[in-house]
């Protein structure tokens, strides 16, 4: 059963008189379990739907939806399928106390991995699940394979009775379901050999794993549970090393990268970013995977739309992470605007030193950040750090940290999305 949030004005749904409550319980006579089954199932043109009015009243829709119209509703959020696993290097594990409760969710949900690109491990799939990911060919999924190697993967995801990867994947490329992998790398676990063995076996599948990407761990200073070894420059060498001989093997065989480091492993090895030709469509850039070049290519085309800008006093907020790449691109956005930009590094005080990434900065660190600064016109922050409702991680809300501060404050995806908008020409 899915239970209706909201209708649509004017929509098939309000016509025949589908309410916000109604619980949907079959379409054809097949059970609707979730949102995918409502999803899928309704996509017929016609269809016959068995609800339950909110007052309780039992009642079947015949639905017509000529040229594929939407029905119209929206669906309240589903129940989160949560996570049998408990990694040494989980992140949610390494939260601190006292956040809002749902950062605490660890899930590892298929449907939202094929819906959101939600890395997955697959761990708690069933064979209801497998014939269900196989019959509406939910493809393609993100998937968390650290090993493939069956023993070392229970260590991994701490978790013995895990399926074995291998056997998953080749089961639902069969059916010809494609994936993302990622990899992340505990030094002393899962790499070297390990990680060899791992890519060889996602490269034995051919074109079903679609990219496979190698990611250092990141450990906050509360990741109480881990006892692993240190990612450090060296380590991150190695993995390059390997990463590399198995991209130029993937390029002269396949005439693809396929295989990526992380943002961050690059970093934490001091070696330039590829180029944007190495994304190719950037499959995994909500991973980390190639964000930075990303970054670097949008504010190349964006700097012609860019006015100037003379005699402005820029502050960029970032985390440390940032702090050598910054000074080029911003170089480069001041060179065309006659701007002055301000790097504000920021270290984390929610996750400690060791998190460095900008969009990992809390409501705090914004405000020791730009608090009492009169010298800026304006400041720039990461926009990753807020949520849709404008909320930072720490339940600080932006509007009201804004308010408080002395300057005008922006969230900033690429520097052209605020410089080059009219809210900046109003507040300059
Ligand atoms: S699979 Fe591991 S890292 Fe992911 S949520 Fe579960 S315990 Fe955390």
């Amino acid at each position: 059963m899915v239970r209706v949030a909201k209708v649509t004005p004017g929509s098939i749904a309000e016509e025949i008189g589908i309410l916000p409550g109604t619980e949907l319980l079959s379409i054809d006579g097949r059970e609707i379990r979730d949102f995918l089954d409502w999803e899928f199932l309704s996509a017929e043109e016609e269809v016959v739907v068995e609800a339950r009015l909110p007052d309780g009243e039992a009642i079947i829709y015949e639905i017509g939806r000529p040229d594929g119209e939407s029905i119209g509703i929206a669906l309240e959020p589903p129940t989160v399928r949560r996570c049998a696993n408990r990694c040494e290097f989980c992140f949610i594990e390494g939260l601190p106390q006292g956040l809002r409760k749902n950062l605490y969710i660890r899930d590892d949900d298929y449907r939202l991995s094929f819906t959101y690109g939600n890395f997955a491990t697959l761990s708690n799939v069933k064979e209801r699940d497998i014939a269900r990911i196989l019959e509406y060919r939910l493809s393609p999924l993100y998937v968390s394979v650290h090993a493939t190697n069956w023993e070392a993967r229970k260590i991994l995801l701490n978790n013995p009775r895990v399926p074995n990867i291998v056997d998953q994947l080749s089961r639902l490329a069969e059916g010809g379901i494609r994936f993302h992998c990622q990899m992340v790398i505990v030094p002393g676990l899962n790499d070297g050999a390990v990680l060899e063995e791992s890519l060889q076996d996602l490269w034995n599948l051919g074109d079903a794993v679609l990219s496979a990407a190698v990611v250092p761990v990141g450990l906050t200073q509360f990741s109480h549970l881990y006892t692993g070894q240190t990612m450090n420059r060296d380590k991150a060498r190695e993995l390059l090393v390997q990463v590399e001989r198995w991209e130029r093997k993937a390029l002269a065989e396949r005439d693809d990268t396929w295989v990526f480091g992380s943002d961050e492993l690059y970093l934490l090895a001091e070696q330039p970013l590829p180029s944007a030709e190495h994304y190719g469509e950037f499959a995994q850039i909500e991973n980390g995977i190639g964000a930075i070049t990303s970054l670097r290519a949008r504010v190349d085309d964006g700097l012609a739309d860019l006015p100037r800008l003379d005699g402005m006093r820029i502050g960029v907020v970032t985390g440390k992470a940032m702090v050598g790449l910054m000074p080029e691109l911003l170089d480069r956005i001041s060179s065309v605007t006659g701007a002055e930009f301000v790097l504000i590094p920021t270290e984390n005080s929610l996750f400690g030193p060791t998190i460095t990434t900008a969009g990992l900065l809390v409501g705090a660190d914004i405000r020791r950040a730009l608090d009492g600064r009169t010298d800026l016109d304006i400041a720039l922050i990461p926009a990753e750090t807020i949520n849709e409702d404008r909320i930072f991680l720490d339940d600080v809300k932006f509007d009201e940290l804004r308010d408080s501060l002395s300057i005008p404050v922006y969230p900033s995806y690429d520097f052209i999305d605020i410089l080059a908008g009219e809210q900046l020409a109003v507040a300059a």
